[in-house]
């Protein structure tokens, strides 16, 4: 039976952080296990047939403010400077997302154009970014009515798609996040650093985990591993219900289904994502080819509708935990028995900690938990 000081159980960002801290800073043998076929979880690209990098589990922009995040990745990687700019087909239209002021130029005649956008920047400042429902609760009529207007037009029939609920039957910071921004700035993030990795994601994870003291073995379940293989410590960054067997039930997820098409010309789209609220069973386009810079080209190129789906374990992916109280509850449960029963082992990443996280977030998160519960970790 081999042996290891530590098996990770998920090769994603979290595991990849995690073992390659682990290898290098300690001096200590990893093996690093995941069921599926490839390593990078959900960050995993590849070329296709016709040499554009596609992000096979949705479009995936890096976006950080975090230095220490931003100088810890770029150890493994160069960066190609990329701005996200998202559009939404509104009206028969294609209009920028967040609903911005060139939204607005784009939906209402001039007349009524100027005049909201002066109301806006009297009322709260340019540059100001206005939750949706603060705009529908506000006493002036006109800004009442654009807030119902991004409501009903941008919000409402997407989130539907997307939950498969109600709005209501969801967190109300779902509903509180959607923001309407006071500029023209079109770009979908704000942080200092945009960028995606020169040579794609799964190649920056790859050289995280090449270390000769990690091992890496795909399409291999916890289960199998664990039984086989010895080791002291685990890091696990698997779903949390899962660990404990479902003791608690299943907790709520919703998945997604990529369906990936190749167009012998492009492009399909002025940018990479163009998001559907109000048609088709998809809720939005990416065209991967935007990816690497210039929106007109000639030649193929690759599209991938989304289509959000039900949760059936084994079938298909745990996405996104759902937004809900009785989900916060019942993970609750589950991190209880986490703390009784299972103190040396590190439970990381958005599915053991069942938390939608950014892909910096995630890096951030292992970072400190190898500082706080493997590396430097004070004895009580
Ligand atoms: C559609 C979509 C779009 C996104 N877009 C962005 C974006 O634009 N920007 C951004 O910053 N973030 C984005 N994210 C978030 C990003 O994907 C996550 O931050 C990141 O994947 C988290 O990494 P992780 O290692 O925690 O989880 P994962 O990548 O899911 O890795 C966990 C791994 O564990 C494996 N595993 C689970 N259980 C077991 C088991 N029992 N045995 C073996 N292996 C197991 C899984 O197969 C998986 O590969 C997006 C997420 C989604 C779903």
């Amino acid at each position: 039976m081999s042996e290891f000081d530590w098996l990770v159980v998920g090769a994603g960002l979290t595991g990849a952080t995690l073992a390659e801290r682990i290898a290098s800073q300690l001096g200590q043998s990893v093996l690093v296990v995941d069921r599926r076929p490839h390593i990078a979880g959900n960050v995993y690209d590849e070329l296709d047939g016709d040499g554009i990098r596609v992000h096979r589990y949705g479009a995936h922009i890096f976006h950080t403010s975090s230095e220490r995040v931003w100088s810890y990745l770029s150890r493994f990687t160069t960066w190609v400077g990329y701005e996200h700019r998202v559009l939404a087909s509104v009206g028969g239209r294609l209009v920028p997302l967040p609903f911005n002021l060139n939204t607005l130029d784009m939906l209402f005649p001039a007349p009524d154009a100027a005049h909201l956008t002066g109301l806006l920047v009297n009322t709260f400042g340019e540059s100001s970014r206005v939750p949706v429902l603060k705009l529908i609760d506000h006493p002036t009529p006109e800004l009442s009515e654009l807030g119902r207007f991004v409501y009903d037009q941008v919000f409402l029939n997407y989130t539907a798609k997307q939950w498969g609920r109600r709005p209501e039957e969801l967190d109300p910071s779902v509903t509180g996040r959607v923001p309407v921004l006071v500029s023209r700035d079109d770009r979908y993030f704000r942080d200092k650093h945009q960028a995606l990795p020169a040579e794609g994601y799964t190649t920056m994870v790859a050289r995280m985990l090449d270390h000769p003291l990690i091992t890496v073995a795909t399409s291999t379940d916890y289960a199998a591993a664990a039984s086989s293989v010895k080791h002291r410590r685990v890091v696990y960054t698997g779903p949390i219900d899962e660990y404990f067997s479902g003791v608690y039930g299943p907790l709520p997820y919703r998945s997604l289904r990529f369906e990936h098409e190749r167009l012998p010309t492009g492009p399909h789209q002025p940018v990479s994502v163009v998001n559907y609220p109000n048609e088709h069973d998809y809720t939005r386009i990416l065209e991967h080819r935007h990816f690497a810079g210039g929106s007109s080209w000639a030649g193929a190129s690759t599209i991938t509708r989304e289509y959000p789906d039900e949760y059936r374990p084994g079938d298909n992916e745990p996405f996104y935990p759902l937004p809900a109280e009785a989900s916060h509850q019942a993970y609750r449960r589950y991190a209880d028995l986490r703390d009784e029963t299972e103190p040396d082992t590190v439970f990381a990443g958005r599915l053991a900690k069942y938390r939608y996280l950014d892909m910096d977030q995630a890096v951030n998160l292992a970072l400190q938990a190898f500082d706080r519960r493997i590396c430097c970790a004070v004895p009580a």
